[in-house]
């Protein structure tokens, strides 16, 4: 197999980087560098709105709603700029999950009401999946719909909602078969606007410091009959479909790559003893192993996306991709800690709400405010999107038939 990039491609990676370059506001790159995840809803939002009028703003969806009919590869360099651009990686929720279901199982109706404030990055929308008894154990889920005339009225608690308050829109799943012989099959997969009355957004308080995590509270909550996605107790058919569309994204590949560039910068300037950090033996053994580690992740990325053959079960490689890249994602920002030393350990006040930065923020070096966020933050990257031992117990059954 070859993985050189063709001159076509090379050519692509220019002309989206030259756009980037453009039409990317340094201060909304800066935001992005300095404060990690916490980027504000405007710099995401005007950005969204950037790449949807150049008709970028889902290069992953088909060309007929809006996306593209790129290569994986173009996509795999598409992305990879805008990470490595320090671009905001926009509606991740929305455009990712929902966008690809509804696409597949939604009505026209749906399609065309939802589809484009999506993309154009005025309407947000979040996940509702997780219960507080309901996580990796997902087909227990509880939240009940019942149908009441031409309304669903919902009822039930949600948890670990990412950006919920920020969402004028949800995708759910629901019970609406209590007595079904197995519970994946009486799920079904709605969709909520979040303003509906009986809807509770409570923010959970995060160990970075951030505004993202909140509970979800549906208090008879009435959806309109059509809001309905596909057919009556399929959802849990719909939520697999949307793991599977996203195949090598649990790797966080661009975002590790980007902050491994992190890691060089801080050591590259900060000081041990008179010396940059980068050259101290141990902290430079460490940053090789990493990257090695790294570069191998990319090209396991890269088979997938070339859909290269494998006697192994697509669904247990995805695992391991995940597996890898969350462990990476923990790695590689805990070697940024270890490269700011002591300066790691100040508190900066980082939410999506306060885009001010205030107090003596500026008098620190860029790459210092969002650090310790962020490593705290990625704590929880062996847990979301299936935790480690669920993806471990994965591997075991369909690799190795244990
Ligand atoms: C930052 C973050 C953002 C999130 N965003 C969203 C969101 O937007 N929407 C949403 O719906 N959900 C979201 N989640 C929830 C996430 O999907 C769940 O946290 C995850 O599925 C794990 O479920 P749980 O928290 O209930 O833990 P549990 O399932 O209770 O797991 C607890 C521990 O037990 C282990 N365990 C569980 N089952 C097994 C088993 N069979 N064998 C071995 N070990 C096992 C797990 O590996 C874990 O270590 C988010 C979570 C986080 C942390």
């Amino acid at each position: 197999m070859n993985f050189e990039f063709s001159p076509e491609d090379e050519a692509f990676r220019a002309q989206v980087r030259e756009f980037i370059q453009q039409n990317l506001p340094k201060d909304i790159a800066r935001q992005a560098y300095r404060r990690g995840n916490a980027v504000s809803r405007e710099g995401i939002r005007h950005w969204q709105k950037t790449l949807y009028k150049k008709g970028w703003g889902a290069p992953h969806l088909p060309l007929a709603y809006g996306g593209s009919d790129w290569s994986a590869v173009r996509k795999h360099i598409f992305t990879e700029e805008i990470y490595k651009a320090d671009a905001p990686d926009a509606g991740w929720q929305g455009l990712h999950m929902a966008a690809p279901v509804i696409i597949a199982f939604g009505s026209e109706e749906q399609k065309q009401r939802h589809l484009p404030p999506m993309l154009s990055g005025d309407v947000y929308w979040c996940q509702g999946f997780s219960e507080p008894n309901a996580g990796s154990d997902l087909a227990s889920l509880r939240t009940a719909a019942v149908l009441d005339g031409d309304t669903y009225v919902v009822n039930g608690q949600k948890i670990w909602t990412s950006e919920a308050q920020y969402s004028q829109w949800g995708f759910f799943l629901v019970r609406t078969d209590a007595s079904a012989d197995k519970p994946q099959k009486g799920i079904s997969f709605l969709l909520i606007d979040m303003s509906t009355p009986g809807i509770t957004v409570r923010p959970i308080e995060q160990i970075d410091g951030g505004d993202e995590l909140n509970e979800v509270f549906l208090d008879n909550v009435r959806v309109p009959k059509e809001n309905l996605v596909g057919d009556l107790n399929m959802g849990w058919s719909y939520a697999k479909y949307l793991l599977e569309k996203e195949r090598t994204t649990s790797s966080f590949i661009y975002y590790n790559k980007r902050q491994l560039d992190v890691v060089k910068d801080i050591a590259r300037r900060e000081l041990d003893n008179g010396k940059p950090v980068i050259e101290m033996p141990e902290f430079s053994r460490k940053l090789s192993r990493l990257e090695m580690d790294l570069h191998a992740l990319e090209w396991s990325v890269l088979r997938v996306l070339a859909d290269e053959k494998s006697s192994f079960n697509l669904d247990a490689v995805v695992s391991t991709l995940k597996i890898r890249g969350s462990d990476m994602q923990q790695r590689v920002t805990e070697l940024q800690m270890e490269a700011l030393g002591l300066r790691s350990l100040r508190y900066f006040n980082l939410t999506q709400e306060n885009d001010s930065d205030t107090g003596d923020h500026d008098l620190w070096p860029d790459y210092v405010p969002g650090r310790a966020a962020q490593y705290l933050f990625n704590r929880a990257s062996t847990i979301y999107g299936g935790a480690q031992e669920v993806q471990k117990n994965i591997i075991a059954k369909l690799a190795f038939g244990l």
